[in-house]
C-alpha cells in the first residue's frame, strides 16, 4: 500500500511540482507514495465558482469559506489519514512530527490562500494546524510541498542509505556535524585530520563533539532540549 498524498488547493497544477523530480519523483513513479490533488474551485459557489467572501468584521483579503472547504474535504476518502491545514499559526513543523506522518498512511493538507481560512472549518473538522517557519508564505502549497519532501524521504525505499537518516540534523536534536569530501586540500584549506586517520571510533566521537558544539552556537533552544534529554555535553 502506498504512502497517500491528498492536497486540498486552488492551484493543483503546483502539484507534484518538484517532488516529481529526484527521489520523491523516482518514489512517486515506483508508487511508494501517491498523489491526488482536489481542485478547491471545483467546489466554488454559483456561476464565478466563489471559494471565498470578505471577513465578518472588517478588514483587508478575502478568507476561504467553511462551506466551500467542508465539501471539498467530504469528497475525499480519509483512510485513517490526519487532516493538516498548512498556517503561519499552526505548530511549527518538526522533524519528529515529519517522522510519525512519514510511519502512518498519509495526510491530507488543506493548502490556504488570501487572508486564511474561516476558523469553523478548522475547528469543526478538527484540522491540524502547522506552519513551516515563522514568515508568511502567499499560500499553502510551498509549505504543503516543503512537508511532503520531508516525510517522503522517510519512507521506506526511498533513500539510498538508510542511516544517512538516522544520523542527520534533529534526529537526536542536535544539528549535522560538517562534511568534507575529495580534494583533501582545496584552496589551501585541509580536511580536519582526524577524518583521515581511520579510526571509526574517534572519527564517531569528533562528529558527536562538532554537533554539539554546532547546535549550541546556533541553536541554544535545540541545545537545552538535547541536555534535557539527559545527553552528556562532550
Ligand atoms: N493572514 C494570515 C496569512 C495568510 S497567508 C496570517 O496573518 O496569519 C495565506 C496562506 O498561506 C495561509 O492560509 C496558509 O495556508 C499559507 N501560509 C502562509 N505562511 C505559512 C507558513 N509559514 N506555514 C504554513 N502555511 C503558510
Amino acid at each position: 500500500m502506498s504512502w497517500q498524498a491528498d492536497i486540498l488547493t486552488l492551484y493543483p497544477a503546483m502539484f507534484p511540482g518538484p517532488l516529481g523530480e529526484s527521489l520523491a519523483g523516482k518514489a512517486l513513479a515506483s508508487g511508494i507514495w501517491s498523489l491526488n490533488t482536489t481542485d478547491i474551485r471545483q467546489f466554488g459557489l454559483g456561476a464565478h465558482r466563489a471559494v471565498d467572501d470578505t471577513p465578518f468584521g472588517g478588514g483587508a483579503g478575502m478568507v476561504l469559506r467553511a462551506d466551500v472547504l467542508d465539501t471539498a474535504i467530504g469528497s475525499i476518502q480519509p483512510n485513517g489519514r490526519p487532516l493538516i491545514a498548512l498556517t503561519p499559526r499552526g505548530a511549527p513543523l518538526t522533524q519528529k512530527r515529519v517522522r510519525q506522518l512519514s510511519q502512518g498512511p498519509g495526510i491530507i493538507l488543506l493548502c490556504g490562500r488570501f487572508e486564511g481560512i474561516d476558523e469553523r472549518l478548522i475547528e469543526a473538522r478538527q484540522a491540524e494546524e502547522i506552519s513551516i517557519g515563522d514568515y508568511v508564505l502567499s499560500g499553502g502549497e510551498i509549505a504543503a510541498l516543503a512537508l511532503l519532501d520531508a516525510a517522503i524521504r522517510l519512507l521506506p525505499g526511498v533513500m539510498g542509505a538508510a542511516a544517512s537518516a538516522e544520523e542527520e540534523s534533529f534526529t537526536a536534536s542536535l544539528l549535522e556535524y560538517p562534511h568534507y569530501t575529495r580534494p583533501a586540500v582545496w584552496a589551501g584549506r585541509s580536511v580536519p585530520e582526524i577524518l583521515t586517520s581511520g579510526n571509526h571510533q574517534a572519527i564517531a566521537a569528533w562528529r558527536h563533539a562538532e554537533a554539539a558544539s554546532i547546535t549550541r552556537i546556533r541553536r541554544p533552544d535545540l541545545y537545552a532540549q538535547y541536555i534535557a534529554s539527559g545527553a552528556n555535553a562532550p
